[in-house]
């Protein structure tokens, strides 16, 4: 853009207003002309007014008829071509740099005649004084035949000179109205600006809820900036369901107003022009800490390109303050609820010692926890060779047996890494019946190990994809471990459990956990028999063999009695050479065959060859004097005495059972 052409569109308004002035808030016109110092640099300033007015005279074409077909042109205080009309020769003309140069020197009228092209024509320059000081602010120069000279051009053209100083003066003060309609609006804005962003400031504050605050400095900016288009790019894993708010994507161009913001940290703008004009600001959403995401104010076509940066800085670093604040007391708070909520988990699974109950409390305790839509609890099973979904809210997957090392679970088992899952199937295309049951689209699985060693998996789900944050990841992680604990526990309770129930030489149930069981099945059943088995003349196998043969014909007459029952018969050691075995649901007439096969296959099977004598009792509901187990086992202990007496190698039932089986039959 060429400087005369700049001096010479309406933008000199615009050009002006740009200009810092002293003194430009003075109230009156004159006083600030008379301000105005030509020797400083502010001078381009008149200079624009200068050529602005000249074009709107001569456009106008006011003055007299003739005049009009004169040329005109205007000169700066210091004889500097500044505009002029297309016939008035240009700045370069010799007979121009005369009389500007007469006219400055004698501060008159200066007028010299040139023959061109067979006629006489004559440039005049004319001196234009301020009206206070008589300072010469700028030159008129006209162009005119000469002969239009003789006819009383030169007063006319003086007059003409009178009419652009007072189109000059108008200007200037229409000019100076306009420019202190702006002050005045510049300053009603600013406080209306300041006093929005007090109270932008104080209601951010008061929120300590991250939705709020976000919601807050959108409204705010929305409310400042009405008809822009404002999104927030958040750079964290942020759920909101606010719609301005969108991920920080992969890749932003690196002249983008909003890479800009926020990798400096710093507003940005810019503005171009697609048809119509456009200003793009990016405004970085920062705290102490860094900064979490970046505003973008898009204005289409803006009505006042003045945008205050300043200002909306201002408000988008509160706004970071506020947003981070608020994140560290949503921080501190989620931590306080996990803490609570491990310390809950821990506790309940403290209370119980049975793995079936951990699992259970770890499942409920996992679901409420993270507000998962499914839960599913994997266990391995030695007897089964694989994993089986031990809890689990959807009912057709329990007692499931899942491969190892198949599938999402069967995966995470084997690998022994946690796995989190925003929208399934992810990249690994590993299928999960859970999942494909369920319609989930979200998980987050890992194992659990005991000692080091994975047991089994937990797995979360929703239907919702990304539901699960790198948070709930990461907890789950470190509640697996107190998980592991407890079922590690409950594992090694039923060991001991089952250790302290059994006769370490026979492996036959101790005599105490007979005790119990038959105690716990009278109160449910109808009736059973109990069935003693003694080894006969067994102090005299010790004698003959010693009691290491001793010992191991007492595990083979024990190995046959396990083998000649049911599940769900308990048979004991029930002291020295005595075995025990009780029969639930069993009459003594059914109990009798089964002790008369034990006895058999005693004699043929043991080496050396022992015989055993057995004694039966049985306990009935309906006869409420013989339930007791002592009473029972008192009775069985008569009947083996009557089999010892009756020589050896045989079985009796107790005489009151086998009487009341004779009054029954
Ligand atoms: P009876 O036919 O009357 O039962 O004669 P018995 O010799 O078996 O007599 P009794 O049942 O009174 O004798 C028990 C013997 O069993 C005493 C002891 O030497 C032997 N005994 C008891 N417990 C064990 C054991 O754990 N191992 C060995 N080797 N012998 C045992
Ligand atoms: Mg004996
Ligand atoms: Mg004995």
């Amino acid at each position: 853009m060429s400087e005369q052409k700049a001096y010479g569109t309406k933008d000199s308004h615009a050009l002006i207003r740009n200009i810092k002035m002293p003194g430009r808030n003075s109230k009156d016109p004159a006083a600030w002309l008379k301000q105005l110092d030509i020797n400083s640099h502010d001078f381009p300033y008149i200079s624009v007014m200068i050529t602005d007015s000249f074009y709107e005279w001569t456009e106008k074409g006011a003055g007299l008829a003739f005049a009009g077909a004169w040329d005109w042109c205007v000169f700066s205080f210091e004889g500097k071509w500044l505009a002029g009309e297309e016939e008035a020769d240009g700045p370069n003309h010799p007979l121009w740099e005369q009389v500007v140069n007469v006219s400055l020197t004698s501060a008159r009228d200066c007028m010299l005649q040139i023959e061109e092209n067979g006629s006489e024509t004559a440039y005049l320059a004319m001196p234009l004084k301020t009206r206070s000081s008589g300072e010469i602010y700028a030159l008129l120069g006209c162009k005119m035949p000469a002969g239009d000279m003789l006819k009383g051009g030169r007063y006319a053209a003086e007059a003409m000179s009178l009419h652009y100083i007072t189109c000059f003066y108008r200007q200037l003060e229409h000019l100076f109205v306009e420019d202190l309609t702006a002050v005045h609006n510049h300053a009603e804005r600013e406080s209306g600006r300041r006093s929005l962003l007090f109270q932008i400031v104080q209601r951010m504050h008061d929120n300590i809820d991250v939705d709020a605050v976000l919601t807050e400095v959108i409204e705010s900016i929305a409310a400042m900036y009405p008809g822009a288009k404002l999104t927030l790019y958040m750079s964290q894993d942020y759920h909101t369901p606010l719609p301005q708010v969108m991920p920080v994507p992969l890749k932003w161009d690196t002249e983008d107003v909003r890479e800009k913001a926020f990798k400096d940290g710093r507003v940005a703008m810019k503005a171009h022009d697609d048809g119509q004009p456009i200003v793009e600001i990016g405004l970085p959403l920062g705290g102490k800490q860094g900064v979490y995401g970046v505003f973008h104010l898009v204005m289409h076509n803006p009505e006042d390109p003045d945008t205050d940066l300043s200002f909306l800085s201002m408000v988008a670093g509160t706004a970071g303050t506020a947003f981070e604040n608020a994140k560290l007391y949503e921080r501190s708070n989620q931590l306080i609820r996990e803490l609570r909520m491990s310390n809950e988990l821990t506790q309940r699974l403290n209370q119980s010692l049975q793995l079936g109950e951990t699992f259970e409390v770890a499942f409920e305790e996992l679901l409420e926890m993270f507000e998962a839509d499914y839960c599913c609890i994997l266990h391995y099973n030695e007897e089964k060779q694989g994993l089986e979904a031990v809890a689990c809210n959807h009912p057709a997957l329990i007692g499931e047996i899942i491969d190892v090392g198949r599938g999402v679970g069967g995966r995470v088992y084997s690998t022994g890494e946690p796995v989190i899952v925003s929208g399934y199937p992810d990249q690994s295309g590993t299928r999960s019946k859970l999942m494909d049951f369920t319609e989930s689209q979200s998980l987050i699985a890992t194992p659990i190990s005991v000692g080091g060693e994975a047991r089994g998996v937990i797995m979360l789900t929703h239907r919702e994809p990304r539901f699960f944050s790198y948070d709930h990841f990461k907890l789950l992680q470190s509640l697996a471990g107190h998980i592991g604990l407890a079922v590690g526990n409950a594992l090694l309770h039923a060991e001991v459990h089952r250790l302290a129930n059994r006769d370490s030489l026979t492996g036959l149930y101790a005599r105490h956990f007979l005790d119990q069981s038959i105690k716990e099945k009278q109160s449910g059943d109808y009736c059973g028999t109990l069935v003693v088995v003694d080894i006969d003349y067994f102090k005299q196998v010790n004698d003959t063999y010693g009691h290491q043969k001793g010992d191991l014909i007492l595990r083979q007459v024990s190995d046959i009695v396990r083998l000649s029952i049911r599940q769900g018969d308990l048979a004991a050691r029930w002291g020295g050479e005595e075995l025990a075995i009780y029969l639930p649901q069993l009459s003594a007439e059914q109990a009798f065959h089964v002790a008369e096969r034990i006895r058999i296959r005693v004699q043929k099977e043991t080496d050396p060859v022992v015989t055993v004598s057995c004694g039966i009792a049985e306990w009935n509901w309906t006869d409420q004097h013989l339930t007791s187990v002592d009473s029972l086992f008192y009775r069985a202990d008569m009947a083996l005495y009557e089999a010892k007496n009756n020589g050896r190698n045989q079985v009796v039932v107790d005489k009151g059972t086998e009487e009341k089986a004779g009054q029954q039959g």
